[in-house]
């Protein structure tokens, strides 16, 4: 069955181009030209990954993308932010709202098919069987199928990339994961993002995992991994 691809952009041109070329690649699409039209039909829908416009006529593309993250109804569905040059907000900003990728017009269809095609195969691809369990470690409890982490009993405030890269780290327990290994698991070969930002979320995710952020280690020179001690 072909998967779906939601395109929200009111350029109607652009959207028309993306919607045949990602035709051509064998999905099935659909488009809508406003935000609140996107949540609706995403809802509505489920579709397999959401292609989401920065400025749209009535709510901003990062409005979108919050309101997807955290419903619990879409918040599976892989998002990819769209900007035009010139009204770039900072890429940090948009992985901090859950997008899975982020792109810049203008962009050839052929980047454009390669990057609907890694964001899929990277958020389809679940680390080990995690995302159909709950792992507990000491006083840290992690539940795939509902995204949702807890220390003692608080649950934690994870980003979808936050939460993508302690289950990475938890998937290879005592395994060493170089920054290059993590940006291609966690953020996908695609991205272009540094690998600093690598020690930017790690740092954020061991201040947000409290008491358990110690099981999160540094190897010198060479990366991180989570501990294997108990
Ligand atoms: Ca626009």
């Amino acid at each position: 069955m072909a998967r779906t691809v939601l395109i929200v952009e009111d350029e109607f041109d652009f959207a028309d181009v993306v919607a045949l070329n990602l035709r051509r690649a064998g999905f099935d699409t659909v488009a809508v030209r406003s935000g609140e039209a996107g949540v609706a039909e995403a809802r509505h829908r489920k579709p397999d990954l959401v292609l989401l416009d920065l400025m749209l006529p009535d709510i901003m593309g990062t409005e979108v993308c919050r309101r997807l993250k955290s419903d619990p109804a879409t918040r599976g569905i892989p998002v990819i932010m769209v900007t035009a040059r010139g009204e770039e907000i900072d890429r940090v900003v948009g992985f901090e709202l859950g997008a899975d990728d982020y792109v810049v017009k203008p962009i050839s269809m052929r980047e454009l098919v390669l990057r609907v095609n890694a964001v899929l195969r990277r958020t389809s691809m679940a680390p080990g069987d995690l995302d159909a369990a709950s792992v507990s470690v000491g006083p840290l409890r992690v539940d795939g199928p509902s995204h949702r982490a807890f220390v003692e009993e608080d649950e934690v405030n994870l980003t979808a990339l936050e939460f993508r890269l302690l289950m990475v780290l938890l998937a290879r327990r005592g395994r060493v994961l170089s920054r290059e290994a993590l940006l291609d698991q966690v953020w996908g070969l695609q991205a272009e993002v540094e690998t600093r930002t690598v020690d930017t979320m790690m740092k954020r995710l061991r201040d947000k995992l409290g008491a358990a952020g110690r099981y999160l280690e540094t190897v010198r020179g060479v990366g991180y991994r989570f501990s294997d001690q108990d």
